[in-house]
């Protein structure tokens, strides 16, 4: 270190620490000077600061909340102002840094000084999620978001048709409702018209798809994605998450980087579950409470979030997070929403001349799609949430022709898995047709959606899996109608000769080879 160097920082942190108040004491003598020299031989960037932000080592706001840090030996970041207060309140108790170095603190009782060795490397040491990263200094002329680089609503669809089967209606709303909303945050303000918040509720049965959805959208945008269960919120200061955790999740998955965060999808599940309780006398702390609270977080507004935690508190440092441009999609089940759509339809069609039957809903398995605002409003949620999320739209129960379909045709469809984990073996797996309508017909049972797929094929493919690596000879193996339903075996072909071998067929049946 110079003598340059030192007169340099000194001045710097002189100039930013005593305004044009007070008028103070000069350097040199208040103290100032003498934690600034320390300050000096820190200065050299470190390895970490490039693409993290200092944090202030007592209050715990980020550099670009609290401004420039004041760096003292072992790593440890100050901000200016936690600086300023020490020598405030030491400057108070008119005790100077002069006269601490003067007095043999070892004699004095109850007195004792913070060892900075003792600190040894804190910031160095906080872990990484608990860091915010820089963000990049924005150029004026250049758009948040490019519009060119995002893909038009047929596009968008054409991506989701890859990999959800059917749920054309729901693919066509969501498409144009995201490109309406990266168009509002391209867009500029300055002729004084806004581009309303396209947040959006979707109502379906479990299992049909709404979160696979958000997420194959998040995933094919490249926007980070945060998904939470609204049954986990409660109102702040309430045993439960608070509503801004939401926030917090989404600023991890952009690995704490606000920039990008301010740019993703929070997708709250089983929103339903938040609607407003009857009949109680209690206070509705996970219930209506939290549709209020949700209130300002969808429509727009600045939430200091922890870094790398759940919940605040002294241990984690914070960030401002703005929800502007952040898309909120709902999703629920609903249930018993029907019953209260069938008595408005029943309620409407039975007055007048062209009155129907009464039962003439009872059957309709697509009554989800005629659903109203009114109708949800009914439900329990209360308007101004509703109000806050203006795409609404249903998704239809799987049939068991669109399960078959999801069987074989996305891109990750399961068939494909278990072909590809065999063929890993030099082994071929084949379906019949009638087989994988008996796998649709035994999840339709189950009344989970898609999700049960999985659980009927892993009942009947654990033998095959366990099985076929004992032989090498094994080529071929067929899924069969009977095999599935437990009344036969599969089709086992041997490599070279393509024959059935009936003898082995059996024993995978039972499991018993
Ligand atoms: P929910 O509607 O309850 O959120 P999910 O989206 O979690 O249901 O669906 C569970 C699983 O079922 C998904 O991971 C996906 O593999 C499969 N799935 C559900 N619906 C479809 C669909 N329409 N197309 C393809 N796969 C689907």
């Amino acid at each position: 270190m110079n003598d340059n160097d030192y007169r340099e920082v000194t001045d710097e942190v002189c100039a930013a620490e005593t305004p044009d108040t007070d008028g103070g004491q000069p350097a040199g003598d208040d103290g100032k000077m003498h934690m600034t020299e320390v300050t000096a031989d820190s200065d050299k960037p470190t390895e970490h600061e490039t693409e993290y932000e200092d944090i202030c080592y007592i209050c715990h706001r980020p550099e670009h909340i609290a401004g420039r840090m004041i760096k003292i030996p072992n790593d440890i970041c100050i901000c200016q102002d936690c600086m300023q207060r020490t020598f405030d309140s030491m400057n108070q108790s008119g005790f100077s840094m002069d006269d601490m170095m003067n007095l043999n603190l070892g004699k004095m009782p109850n007195i004792s000084m913070i060892n900075l060795s003792d600190l040894q490397n804190l910031q160095g040491t906080l872990p990484k999620n608990q860091k915010l990263k820089k963000k990049k200094p924005k150029e004026k002329t250049e758009p948040v978001i490019d519009i060119t680089k995002i893909p038009p609503p047929h596009r968008i669809k054409a991506s989701l048709d890859e990999y959800v089967v059917g749920q054309e209606q729901a693919k066509k709303v969501m498409s144009v409702a995201v490109y309406n909303h990266y168009k509002r945050i391209a867009a500029d303000e300055k002729d004084g018209i806004e581009i309303e918040k396209s947040n959006m509720l979707m109502i379906g049965p479990t299992g049909c798809g709404k979160t696979y959805l958000v997420k194959t959208l998040a995933r094919l945008l490249d926007v980070p994605l945060a998904i939470t269960d609204a049954t986990s919120l409660t109102e702040a200061g309430y045993i439960g998450d608070d509503i801004e955790s939401v926030v917090s999740k989404l600023l991890a998955a952009a690995d704490n980087d606000v920039e990008r965060a301010e740019h993703g999808i929070i997708f709250i599940d089983e929103i339903d579950k938040i609607a407003k309780k009857r009949n109680t006398n209690q206070r509705d702390v996970s219930g209506e409470s939290v549709q209020q609270g949700m209130l300002k977080l969808l429509e727009g507004a600045e939430v200091e979030v922890p870094v790398g935690a759940s919940s605040k508190n002294a241990m984690v440092p914070m960030t401002m997070v703005n929800t502007k441009n952040i898309l909120f999609i709902c999703g629920g089940a609903f249930p018993d929403l029907e019953e209260i759509i069938k008595e408005r339809l029943n309620k409407t069609a039975s007055i007048g001349f062209g009155a129907k039957l009464k039962d003439e809903y009872d059957n309709n398995e697509d009554l989800l799609s005629e659903v109203t605002v009114e109708d949800v409003r009914k439900f329990g949620m209360i308007p101004e949430f509703l109000g806050r999320l203006p795409v609404m739209f249903t998704l239809n129960a799987l049939t068991e022709d669109a399960l078959v379909r999801i069987l074989r045709e996305p891109k990750n469809a399961i068939l494909k898995q278990y072909e590809k984990l065999l063929a890993m073996d030099e082994v071929k797996l084949q379906f019949d047709e009638d087989a994988l309508r008996a796998i649709a017909q035994k999840a339709k049972g189950k009344k989970v959606g898609a999700r049960a797929l999985r659980a009927v094929i892993e009942e009947f493919m654990l033998d095959i899996m366990y099985e076929i690596p004992k032989d090498d000879n094994i080529g071929i193996v067929t899924i069969t109608k009977d095999y599935v339903e437990k009344k036969g075996s599969p089709r086992i072909e041997m490599r070279g000769c393509a024959r059935i071998t009936d003898n082995m067929a059996p024993q995978i049946a039972g499991g018993t080879l």
